[in-house]
């Protein structure tokens, strides 16, 4: 690829190798090659290539023969590395090496004796940099997407020829980059011990590129398009009066003749739909709470945008929207307003085009530029630094909202994000340069919202302004959708978790850690310790400062790791029931009258101590900085606000622990757990009850309140929700689906599958899915409520199904959740095992979904804390509040099988207790009146076969 801004202007003769090795597993330390694969590279020119199997002189598991085609047979033939290894040191040399995680690669070759290799040139690395919104960095996908073409993946060669070309593919991608953001990129890596700064010197230019429109401490971003990108227009004019939004009105646009038929391709008329935006209209022009349920496929996103969005055009005011998830945010702000916005346009509606509408997220989700100039100019940077500040000034260049939701962060990158947010910084709007500029991307979409007539929130940030208040725009009107999940929401905001790793990366801030090179905020000070421009007064006392926070760090960390050993220790022992998949117990007050209890107050109060100190620390750090010249301390306005955020997360934090430990509230529920996976140790807080909380914060400041979910009444009433949100009277609406469930869906319920309780109904339950997954040809989906049946039922299943070509892929052992759903979605032959989220973050529409288990019916756990605390608080709570839970979750977990009116599926729960107990009634009583059939396991798998061979029902017009 040529390009003519290219001031490096050199002819690419590097010669290069690209490298793949195959491994009998993941340990470097332990595991063995068993494949080499390499091609050299002059420039673009391919030269030559290497390839051997290997003899790892073990043996190799059937999981790797099976990932990679290679057999044992073939393995035994072969030479073993100490055999190749001469060749292969003489095929690399010293060239640079370039692989797909080439860090991997690096460590088997080093383990096994070859030195002095060439740079390594990661291009995963060079991926997650150059295409920084990309939505996953594995090779074969980004293969996909830039239109690789590739051979047999797994195998050494091929993954080798295919990280050549991704090498050359994403080379042509830097050197597409302005010169001025590949000056600056340079810049950055040669201040690091990053390994593609040398990559970046074969491509950054000499330095002497003409920069961009810039402000200095900006280079490499054109600032003025930035702020050109970041204007907004427009305020909120409040009318007087108000202007009612008539039911005749709405109904008229989402009729079946109306405006929406006339600009919305895929629209059908919904009386359901309608219906609702006539309640809608009805509650934000004459005021009060209205609670609706609208089945799957009401299309209530519309029915709630259209009634607002002209109550709000009409009458000048805010209308705000709060969802749970992404994607429905995703899916309003880039679907349905602006078809909503078409539509009334259509209709005549006036205003219509003035209509704005805006997403605010909570301020960490916003990159603040400040803070990210300050990382990319530090003197030196860590290599994950180095490489975060480089893969933010290439999206720089295109984004208008500094939303983190538009990147794609690795594990590494989202901490040190957590370091370049907004977050933190309290009263900044008047002082920080960035803002009178027109830089701040918080404070733009700030800005944005103000100006917005329909304003988009998620419910974290709508429950953190009510308790906290100035986050977000004045507003009389909100609608809540997905609304039945914002009692946990609002527990969970107006809760508190700390771990060990929170107080570390909060004393890490103050003196630096192993990945904070430049960010420890002692560093500058040190510095000028050693400052001949700094009296020798001055320079003692600064150095004292320095050495008592760092004793003062040093000590705080030793008590916190005491304190969270004892915490675990706690945890472990008094968890009820088996601990193997994680501890957790709910502190009470019997559980801190405990011996072992009295040795944690000790550490704790020991630690408290020390975070006063560190406290105190930051307060002198504060007003020495005051008394230090700018040229001393540069960027001390920067300085000042860091030292500022950091000892209010300090005082949080300390707060949080110490409620938990010594000071508990009433109000509250407390309890310490530990991963199972991390073994990390969590001290949590929630709110006992949220609802008379959010009912005097929220509801009753309120002109109208709408809302509305899929899954909010058990048994036909919304009496659960009610009480728990603490409603006022609201309208009361139940709406149903129009689709036609008896056509669509038949519950088969085994009458003789042993009690979940029964040894033998693990057995009874994998017997049951793998005869449906064979009926139905995989499409199979089994919805678990704990990770240790899901562990148990996807090793039975593998053994069961292992002839029948169906894969098992589990949630947890076999790819990301979205990977899974993705691979779901594409191939039959599948049965996909998950839980937690999966019970109601899934969207599988058509064939690909066939079958919906449901292996247990979904209970919260007794001893979950919140759970048992609430609990306490009814007369009757397994009636009052298990059973409304768990009815919730099921119908939740039953939404995921219809999707659209032309699917047809079978729901199978493998819980006897709801055919078995009275309450059983009331799960399947609450789920769409579906065909229901009761019968034995025997005849589930022909039951299924005849149901989805019905003819296909018709498709919508
Ligand atoms: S106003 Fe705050 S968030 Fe915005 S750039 Fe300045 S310091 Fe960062």
């Amino acid at each position: 690829v040529h390009d003519p801004s290219d001031t490096s202007n050199h002819s690419w003769d590097l010669l290069w190798v690209a490298l793949d090795l195959e491994t009998t597993g993941l340990d470097t330390a332990n595991d063995d090659i068993i494949e080499v694969g390499a091609v050299k590279y002059r420039g673009t020119e391919r030269l030559d290539e290497f390839q051997s199997l290997v003899n790892p002189l073990r043996p190799v598991s059937e999981f790797i023969q099976f990932l990679t085609g290679i057999s044992p047979t073939e393995l035994a033939k072969a030479p073993p590395f100490s055999a190749v290894a001469d060749d292969l040191q003489r095929f690399l040399g010293d060239c640079p090496i370039v692989g797909h995680n080439i860090g991997f690669d690096a460590a088997f070759l080093n383990r096994m004796g070859l030195s002095a290799l060439g740079p390594l040139y990661d291009t995963l690395d060079m991926a997650s940099v150059f295409m920084p919104t990309q939505i996953g960095y594995a090779l074969g996908h980004l293969a996909e997407v830039l239109g690789i073409d590739t051979t047999a993946a797994h195998r050494a060669q091929a993954d080798a020829e295919t990280a050549a070309k991704l090498f050359l593919t994403l080379v042509a991608r830097l050197r597409g980059l302005s010169p001025a953001v590949r000056v600056e990129l340079r810049r950055i890596a040669e201040r690091s011990d990053w390994p593609l700064a040398d990559l970046f010197r074969e491509f950054g230019g000499d330095g002497t590129a003409a920069e961009a429109k810039t402000e200095v401490g900006l280079e490499g971003l054109d600032t003025k398009a930035l702020v050109d990108r970041l204007a907004t227009s427009g305020t909120l004019q409040r009318r007087p009066g108000t202007t009612p939004v008539l039911p005749e009105e709405v109904s008229r646009i989402l009729g079946a003749d109306g405006a929406l038929a006339g600009t919305l391709d895929a629209f059908e008329y919904r009386e359901e739909q309608a219906r609702m935006g006539e309640g809608v209209a009805e509650t934000l022009s004459e005021g009060g709470q209205l609670v609706v349920e609208a089945g799957t496929g009401t299309g209530k996103s519309l029915a709630y945008l259209v009634p607002a969005a002209m109550f709000a055009v009409r009458n000048g005011r805010r209308v705000v929207v709060s969802t749970n998830t992404i994607n429905l945010q995703e899916q309003l702000i880039g679907k349905d307003l602006p078809g909503t916005v078409d539509a009334l346009r259509a209709a005549g509606e006036d205003d219509a085009s003035e209509l704005r509408y805006g997403l605010l997220k909570g301020r960490g989700n916003y990159l603040c530029l400040r803070r990210w100039a300050r990382l990319k100019n530090s003197e030196s940077l860590s290599p994950i630094e180095a490489r975060t500040a480089a893969k933010l000034l290439v999206w720089l260049q295109d984004t208008s909202t500094g939303d983190r939701g538009e990147l794609n962060l690795t594990a590494q990158e989202a901490v040190m994000w957590s370091r370049l947010s907004a977050a933190g910084y309290d009263d900044d709007r008047g002082r920080c340069p960035f803002t009178w500029k027109g830089m701040c991307f918080y404070n733009a979409a700030r800005r944005k919202a103000e100006g917005a007539h329909l304003l988009v929130v998620n419910h974290a940030l709508l429950a953190l302004d009510a308790s906290i208040g100035g986050l977000l725009p004045e507003y009389e009107h909100v609608i809540v959708d997905e609304a039945h999940n914002l009692e946990e929401v609002v527990t969970q905001q107006w809760g508190y978790t700390v771990d060990e790793d929170a107080v570390a990366a909060f004393l890490d801030r103050l003196t630096g850690g192993s990945a904070t090179a430049g960010l420890g905020l002692l560093a500058p000070i040190t510095a000028l310790t050693r400052s001949i421009t700094v009296p020798e007064v001055r320079r003692r006392e600064l150095d004292a400062l320095a050495q008592g926070a760092l004793d003062h760090v040093g000590q705080a960390k030793e008590r916190s790791s005491h304190l969270f050993r004892l915490l675990t220790d706690f945890a472990t022992k008094h968890t009820p029931g088996d601990a193997s998949y994680g501890a957790e117990v709910r502190l009470t007050k019997a559980s801190r009258t405990q011996p072992a209890w009295s040795q944690v107050e000790i550490a704790w109060e020991e630690l408290n101590v020390l975070l006063s100190q560190v406290t105190n620390d930051l307060d002198r750090l504060a007003s020495a900085a005051s008394r230090l010249s700018e040229t001393d301390l540069p960027d001390r306005d920067d300085y000042q606000m860091e030292v500022a955020a950091l000892q209010q997360r300090g005082v949080e934090m300390a707060g949080a622990l110490k409620a938990a430990v010594a000071n508990p509230d009433e109000a509250y529920v407390y309890w310490i757990g530990v991963g199972a996976r991390d073994g990390a140790v969590r001290v949590s807080s929630a709110p006992l009850r949220v609802g008379p909380a959010l009912n005097e914060l929220l509801f009753v400041h309120k002109d109208s309140l709408v809302l509305t979910g899929a899954t909010l009444s058990t048994e036909n009433n919304l009496e659960y929700i009610k009480e728990r949100l603490q409603l006022d009277a609201p309208r009361e609406v139940l709406l149903g689906s129009p689709f036609d469930y008896p056509q669509m869906v038949m519950a088969y319920i085994p009458k003789d599958i042993p009690e979940p309780s029964h040894p033998g109904y693990m057995e009874a339950l994998a017997g049951a899915v793998a005869g449906v997954a064979r009926a139905a040809h995989g499409r199979t989906m089994v919805l678990f409520t704990g990770w240790s049946a899901l562990r148990n039922a996807r090793g039975m299943l593998r053994e069961m199904l292992a002839g029948d070509d169906i894969t098992v892929l589990a949630q947890g052992a076999d790819g990301s959740p979205r990977q899974l759903v993705d691979r779901f979605k594409r191939e039959d032959n599948l049965v996909l095992l998950g839980t937690g989220s999966f019970w109601e973050g899934v969207d599988i529409a058509g064939e690909a979904l066939s079958v919906l288990v449901i292996a247990r019916l979904p209970f919260n756990v007794p001893t979950d804390p919140v759970f048992a605390a609430r609990s306490q608080q009814f007369e009757d709570p397994f009636n009052q509040y298990a059973i409304p839970q768990a009815v919730l979750r099921f119908k939740q977990g039953f939404g995921r099988l219809i999707r659209r009116k032309t699917d047809r599926g079978v729901l199978v729960p493998l819980d006897r207790r709801i055919s078995s107990k009275a309450y059983g009634s009331a799960f399947l009583d609450s789920i769409p009146n579906c065909t229901r059939k009761f019968g034995p396991l025997s005849d589930l798998p022909a039951e299924t076969a005849r149901w989805l061979a019905q003819v296909p029902l018709p498709a919508p017009r």
